[in-house]
């Protein structure tokens, strides 16, 4: 008798839902876009009935996301923070949210907004600091939102004793697992009872398709999610579900390729006279390597750096760089340079972000495919003499848009 083993994960992106197509058997999934399905007899509804509360397309993205990150089930939503809202839509008006204070942009903007219109109450904690855990859980929270590592800063958090902190007052666990995917990190298997996706990043892979994902440890909280999900109808389309499937397929692949060059481009950067500090945790010397190494399968291809020359090598920097892009977002095929102090952190302010540690000098990257001999060369080029420029700060867009001319003309 075979026994039945659980599939590798590469197994499950590559394969899930291939050659299941009975009416043709399509090797690849077939994309239903239909809204509506007929009803086989008086009350008899099939499988699907309405397109908001269920699609077989996207029934199939779920299935592989939940397979991957161990959990019982996930909802497929418009974009990662709807996956995010779905989990707040569980609280109520005296629920207490722990979340960190260093948390992407657009989740803490979600954050103090419904904490304004009253939907819960909220605390920012530094989760790197376990005692402030610890006291803000003597608050009872109902809710710790985790992500780890943390954008742009790259600060790893103890998944496993946050969730043994908040489990231990009753409250439930949810992480982040945008910057890592289910390839380099599984917060379920380290006890955490929800884990939410942008899938506009690693997952789909291909800067074509803004989409999110929660996918929850316990089969109560997936009917709950899907019920919350069909009320407010923030589920994710049936063509941007398709679409990263397919792009879900090379996730391993990518992975492995993408952190390979993100190891060699940070080892070159914390060498370099002009860099400052290099924050990837894959680095031995970096504060959150051995904690990243012990919860995590891989260390991503995320990472950031400091420019020595401050806001004038940064102006150098962005604008001598020809085969990478000045560009936010992150997680694609295409290495991307974003400088969060005016991009994707502007909103902050320049008081929090001082707080945060992230300065006018700091840039951050996504490593993507190119070889990695020209993203070297690119950073090498870009770096020399990066103090001798002084183009003035507010010029970004136009910087981007000479850069973008630049490459046309290539
Ligand atoms: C991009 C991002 C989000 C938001 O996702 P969208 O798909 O843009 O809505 C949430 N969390 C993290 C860490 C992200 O990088």
């Amino acid at each position: 008798m075979i026994k039945s083993r659980r599939l590798h994960s590469e197994t499950i992106a590559a394969s899930h839902g291939v050659a299941t197509d009975p009416t043709f058997g399509a090797i690849a999934p077939p994309l239903y876009l239909s809204t509506t399905y007929a009803f086989s007899g008086f009350g008899q509804a099939g499988p699907y009935d309405y397109g908001r509360a269920g699609n077989p397309t996207r029934d199939l993205l779920s299935e592989a996301l939940a397979k991957l990150e161990g959990g019982a089930g996930a909802v497929v939503t418009s974009s990662g923070m709807a996956a995010i809202d779905l989990v707040l839509g569980q609280l109520s008006g005296d629920d207490l949210i722990v979340a960190p204070h260093d948390c992407y942009g657009g989740t803490m903007r979600l954050l103090k907004a419904r904490a304004q219109r009253r939907h819960f109450q909220l605390d920012f904690v530094d989760q790197t600091d376990l005692d402030a855990v610890a006291q803000a859980c003597k608050r009872h929270p109902a809710l710790v939102f985790i992500e780890t590592p943390s954008n742009p800063l790259m600060r790893v958090v103890d998944i496993t004793a946050l969730c043994q902190m908040a489990h231990a007052v009753g409250a439930k666990v949810a992480v982040d697992n945008t910057f890592l995917s289910p390839a380099c990190q599984r917060p379920i298997t380290l006890g955490a009872d929800y884990v939410v996706h942008s899938t506009t990043k690693f997952l789909n892979g291909h800067s074509d398709v803004i989409g999110g994902a929660i996918i929850a440890a316990d089969g109560a909280d997936v009917t709950a999610l899907k019920q919350w999900c069909n009320i407010i109808g923030t589920a994710g389309s049936p063509f941007d579900a398709w679409l990263t499937l397919r792009g879900l397929r090379s996730l391993f692949a990518r992975t492995a390729q993408q952190q390979a060059t993100a190891m060699t481009l940070a080892t070159f950067l914390a060498q370099h006279p002009a860099v400052a500090k290099v924050h990837y945790p894959g680095l031995p010397t970096d504060c959150g390597h051995l904690l990243a190494d012990l919860q995590q399968s891989g260390f991503g291809a995320m990472l950031s750096f400091e420019l020595s020359g401050g806001e004038q090598a940064v102006r150098h920097f962005v604008s001598n760089i020809s085969v990478l892009t000045l560009a936010e977002s992150l997680g694609g095929v295409e290495s991307l340079i974003a400088h969060p102090a005016t991009m994707t952190h502007a909103d902050m302010g320049e008081e929090a972000r001082q707080a945060a540690g992230i300065g006018n000098n700091l840039l951050r990257m996504s490593v993507g495919l190119e070889h990695c001999e020209d993203l070297l060369a690119d950073l090498e080029q870009a770096l020399q003499g990066s103090t001798q420029n002084s183009i003035p700060l507010c010029r970004y867009e136009e910087l981007a848009r000479a850069e973008n001319a630049r490459k046309t003309e290539r």
